[in-house]
């Protein structure tokens, strides 16, 4: 059977696309008047300057939900990206070779069945972009359309989603999901998780990092109940109430747990509920 390329560009809003790439990860572009913005740089297949200018001829900046490899693939595509001072490291310099890992992880949970792709289509650029930085509060204007900056922390410590109030929609990368890797305490991503809700009002679809993810022919938002349910997991670790598995040593360097509840779930770890100095948010 006929397979796919290995990125699709799909209109999600006026003027905002998402750019799948093939099931590993989503990337997205929106445009103002003025300027654009990509939100995310994939695994690094796609000739993302060669994209952007197919789809706007207008200047542009790139921004990076958190520095995890399926996100920053492309960013050594470009000259500079924004990305929060807590997540920079991970770009001196990229590791390529965890991104060929992840690819052939998804690849093989799926993504290989759909689309005609393998590590050896990510493009290892070596020169590596300029980090500019991402802070709450900032605003990206496209001219007639505002993207603001709200930190996030817990997925990792420099996450950050972007809400764009005029097309009412919050680009949450990794920050909030249904199958959430916490890498701070349980208490901030329940704090990130909360300043999350607490936006709800001015948001009506949330996009994750992973729409169509590992070969998924799907490319839509994300339901806001899984938002509640990861709040209600959180405070669920943290009362001792939660339903909680062993997790295996994958996903930390020592023992991670999972806590679940229906189909929703997030791994961290034991030894992280609160850190020492934290003001708890419950
Ligand atoms: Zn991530």
């Amino acid at each position: 059977m006929a397979k796919l390329t290995t990125y699709q560009v799909t209109e999600i809003a006026k003027d905002t696309w998402v750019i799948n790439e093939a099931g590993m990860t989503a990337m997205f572009l929106l445009k103002g008047t003025e300027r654009a913005l990509l939100i995310d740089t994939g695994v690094g297949m796609t000739d993302l300057k060669k994209l952007i200018s197919w789809l706007t001829p207008l200047p542009y900046d790139v921004v990076l939900t958190h520095g995890h490899p399926d996100h920053i693939g492309g960013a050594a595509q470009f000259e500079e990206v924004y990305i929060h001072e807590k997540d920079e490291d991970s770009l001196k310099p990229i590791n390529y070779d965890s991104i060929a890992d992840y690819v052939e992880l998804l690849g093989n949970m799926g993504a290989y069945d759909v689309y005609d792709c393998s590590p050896a289509d990510i493009r290892r650029i070596q020169k590596m972009p300029k980090c500019l930085p991402l802070k709450e509060g900032m605003v990206f204007e496209l001219g007639g359309r505002s993207i603001e900056v709200i930190e996030t922390p817990g997925h990792t410590s420099g996450g950050c989603c972007f809400l764009d109030r005029k097309e009412r929609i919050l680009f949450s990368g990794d920050a909030c999901n249904g199958n959430l890797l916490c890498r701070d305490s349980i208490n901030t991503l329940l704090g990130a998780l909360d300043k999350i809700k607490s936006y709800e009002s001015e948001f009506d679809r949330n996009f994750n990092g992973h729409v169509g993810y590992a070969g998924m022919p799907f490319v839509g938002s994300m339901d806001h109940s899984i938002m509640n349910t990861a709040i209600r997991i959180c405070e669920n670790i943290l009362s001792g109430t939660a339903k909680i598995e062993d997790g295996g040593k994958n996903a930390f360097d020592g023992d991670c747990k999972v806590a679940t509840d229906g189909r929703i779930r997030i791994v961290f770890s034991p030894d992280r509920l609160i850190d020492e100095g934290e003001i708890p948010v419950r």
